[in-house]
């Protein structure tokens, strides 16, 4: 028997915060059951995204349907859900406080709370489109299916955003899309990027310019957004370049959680600084921040959330049954990345090694869709690790 009753809260019920829950209260079951242990999660959404689908929403290769559950079907038994928002988050007196006005003290407290858009940041933002939320994948769909020909642009505002590969992902499907409406002849795409290449990791770039040269898409490197001239449909780049769009298509720039902010913890954009390899919150030990909400140098990827839930998991466990936790992150990430209608390849990486180059093929397509469908029990509900893509 432990000497007294331990609670957990997890905050947030994503990716990250429902791999969380249903790791701890399988791993701790019996320790649930006889009353020494509590795991709490506190999530004010009453669905549960899965965010893969709002780049393939818009090109009709998804339906949204397929892209959300209700949050209550992946609680698992066991644990206790809060239907509330944490409005501050008091490391040093091991509390939070909900929008309820109730607080809410822990032993271990797990922070995923994700990150949010922040479209005001970028002047004339409000004339373009964006797959990175459920209502802009349905708007852009829309947008896409009355587009018949002209300027398209895809880019993005501000680094760091949710998942490195998706607006190159969405130029290269979006060229497919359009050849099989038959209105290819009549577009011209092109990408931007902030960086001198198409993609953060040298050798991915190569092959994903490639793909780009080879299927007629331009892109614009160095091009760091200044403000969209919404008048003169123009791109306006702090270098002063300019990119003339009929439609365009642009991640909005990303923050931590406004509770993060709020609470002090995190630097001035929000994002928590943790220790790259125990991901506790710098300074607590019975704290931790995993998934999009940490300042890590990983990408914002559901698979980082998922291999941090599983070391913050085992941590936490190890500390219960009274073993000095030992578990480390090592930076791993994994991800497919679609080259196409029909073409993807996978990246494999951590801290130490690069990926290897992967040609695209139709079998990586094919096993993403197949995971797609099936994220919702192996992933969410944590019956296989490290299988988020
Ligand atoms: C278009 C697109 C494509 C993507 N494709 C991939 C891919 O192919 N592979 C991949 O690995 N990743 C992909 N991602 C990224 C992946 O979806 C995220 O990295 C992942 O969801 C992060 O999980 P998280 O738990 O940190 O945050 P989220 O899943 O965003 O969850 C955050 C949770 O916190 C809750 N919350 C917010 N504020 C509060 C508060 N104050 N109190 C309590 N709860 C709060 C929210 O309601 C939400 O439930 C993609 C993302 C996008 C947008």
């Amino acid at each position: 028997m432990l000497s007294e009753m331990k609670r957990i809260v997890i905050l947030g019920g994503g990716t990250g915060g429902s791999i969380m829950m249903n790791k701890l209260a399988h791993g701790l079951r019996d320790r649930i059951k006889s009353g020494e242990v509590e795991i709490v999660v506190v999530n004010p959404s009453e669905r549960h995204y899965y965010q893969p689908a709002f780049l393939l929403i818009p090109v009709n290769v998804m339906d949204e349907r397929e892209a959300y559950t209700p949050f209550s079907s992946l609680v698992p038994e066991g644990v206790r859900w809060i239907r509330d928002r944490t409005v501050r988050i008091d490391l040093d007196n091991r509390a939070v406080e909900l929008g309820s006005g109730d607080r809410l003290s822990y032993d271990y407290l797990v922070v995923s709370t994700g990150a949010t858009l922040d479209p005001s940041g970028v002047e004339g933002l409000e004339d373009t489109y964006h797959f990175y939320s459920f209502d802009a994948a349905r708007r852009l769909k829309r947008a896409l299916a009355d587009f018949e020909g002209g300027k398209v642009v895809v880019g993005i505002s501000s680094i760091p955003y949710r998942c490195p590969p998706a607006p190159i992902e969405m130029t290269l499907i979006l060229r497919d899309y359009f050849a099989r409406r038959g209105i290819w002849d009549k577009v011209e795409l092109t990408y931007f990027y902030p960086l001198p290449r198409v993609f953060p990791i040298e050798g991915v770039a190569e092959l994903l310019a490639q793909e780009m040269e080879r299927k007629g898409i331009n892109y614009s490197l160095m091009f760091n957004l200044d403000h969209v001239d919404v008048e003169r449909k123009r791109l306006v780049s702090l270098e002063g370049e300019e990119l003339e769009y009929d439609l365009a298509i642009i991640v909005p720039p990303h923050r931590g959680a406004d509770v993060v902010r709020g609470s002090g913890i995190g630097d001035e954009d929000g994002w928590i600084n943790v220790d790259k390899y125990t991901l506790n919150i710098v300074g607590y030990d019975d704290a931790y921040a995993i998934g999009d909400a940490t300042n890590l140098p990983v990408s914002k990827a559901g698979s980082v959330a998922d291999f941090e839930a599983e070391v913050v998991s085992r941590r936490i466990m190890d500390e219960i049954e009274g073993y000095e936790p030992t578990s480390k992150y090592n930076g791993k990430t994994m991800c497919f990345v679609l080259t196409g209608i029909g073409k993807a390849t996978v990246l494999v990486f951590d801290y130490e090694n690069p990926p290897p180059i992967v040609p695209p093929s139709f079998i990586y397509y094919w096993l993403k869709l197949a995971y797609n469908k099936l994220y919702w029990n192996i992933t969410a509900k944590s019956i296989l690790t490290g299988v988020v893509l």
